[in-house]
């Protein structure tokens, strides 16, 4: 656990600065800051970038900076252009303990530089808070921490020229498939698969706003083609509109409870890389198995219909898919009430 301490906040001069620090420090990997002067807007504007890029980053202003540091169970690193430098002491620093990480803004009492632990400088030349708790970070997480997933409705997609900026709410993509003119009965279907997705994804930690992303645009592909290529044709439909390829291989893997690539030959299908890989892909694949129109069926009735039809692979394939969710949210996904 990360905390930083941001000292010496002054509401009506360090706004800016101290709201950047509090990004910096949630983009980069720490989980809490504390800010020592009280600033209800600060707190607001940064809660508001969470509640919409996601994440668990905490914040909160007025705090006793002494008590704190006092208190503050863990290791206390001060960022100074007056301590040891960071590439000396970097490796000194444990992995396994809790971090207050201390920054200033104007003069740092004296008192700061006893109560820390290291006293850390990123280049002995003045400079500014947010370059320095920037670069520690990126140094103590080795770089990983541009890893981080946040798991937010709002995502941008990466992309070489321009900007694309989605939102991964059930608004905005049951309003897409409106617009393509999908069936009202297909949406239906999938807003059911979305809420048994939902049901299932919450007991397991599963990135929630993209398994219903993914949940209710898993038929879109049946908008221009009802066959067993629905589920390529709708990842490429989902590609096209700047979706990421996660939420694309949902759509793609959804298909009879994922189909190997011997079986995809043989459909003559275009892509063979049908089978449900990723938490999320699982989860809807086989919340898909469950719903039947808009309503939830029972693991038995799913597998009676394709034994009817001869899919012995499919059956042993959707049965353990069952299993394997079913253990991983400790219920017997069938008991779900949705
Ligand atoms: N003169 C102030 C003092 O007494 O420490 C520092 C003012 S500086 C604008 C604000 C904050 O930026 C400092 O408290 C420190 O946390 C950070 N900072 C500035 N230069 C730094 C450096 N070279 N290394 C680490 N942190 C630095």
């Amino acid at each position: 656990m990360i905390t930083v301490l941001r000292l010496g906040h002054r509401p009506e001069r360090d706004k800016r600065v101290t709201t950047h620090v509090c990004l910096v420090s949630r983009a980069l990997g720490a989980d809490r800051i504390v800010i020592s002067t009280r600033d209800d807007n600060v707190v607001k504007s940064v809660s508001d970038v969470v509640s919409r890029f996601g994440g668990e980053f905490q914040v909160e202003s007025g705090i006793n900076w002494k008590k704190y540091i006092q208190n503050f169970q863990g290791i206390k690193i001060h960022l100074t252009m007056y301590g040891i430098p960071i590439q000396n002491a970097i490796q000194k620093i444990p992995k396994d303990k809790d971090l207050l990480i201390i920054v200033g803004s104007e003069k740092v009492p004296s008192e700061v530089y006893k109560l820390a632990d290291f006293n850390i400088a990123v280049t002995n030349q003045p400079h500014s808070e947010v370059a320095g708790l920037a670069i520690f970070l990126d140094k103590y997480y080795e770089g990983k921490e541009l890893e981080k997933k946040f798991k937010g409705i709002m995502r941008v997609i990466p992309s070489e020229h321009g900007k694309n900026l989605k939102i991964f709410s059930r608004e905005e993509c049951v309003s897409i498939l409106r617009n393509l003119g999908m069936d009202e009965k297909l949406i239906s279907h999938s807003i059911a698969v979305a809420n048994l997705s939902f049901e299932i994804g919450k007991r397991c930690n599963a990135d929630i706003p993209l398994l219903i992303c993914g949940a209710l645009f898993h038929d879109i592909g049946r908008i221009r083609e009802n066959g067993i290529s629905h589920g390529i044709v709708g990842s490429e439909m989902v590609l096209e509109l700047g979706y990421p390829i996660e939420v694309a291989n949902i759509v793609k893997r959804h298909v009879g409870g994922g189909l190997e690539q011997e079986e995809a030959k043989k459909l003559g299908l275009k892509e063979f890389d049908l089978m449900p890989e990723t938490l999320e892909e699982k989860i809807v694949c086989h919340a898909d198995n469950l719903i039947k129109r808009d309503k939830k069926i029972k693991l038995e009735e799913v597998l009676e219909e394709y034994r009817k039809m001869g899919l012995h692979n499919q059956v042993d394939r959707i049965r353990s898919l069952h299993r394997y969710l079913s253990d991983l949210i400790n219920m017997d996904i069938d008991d779900l009430d949705v």
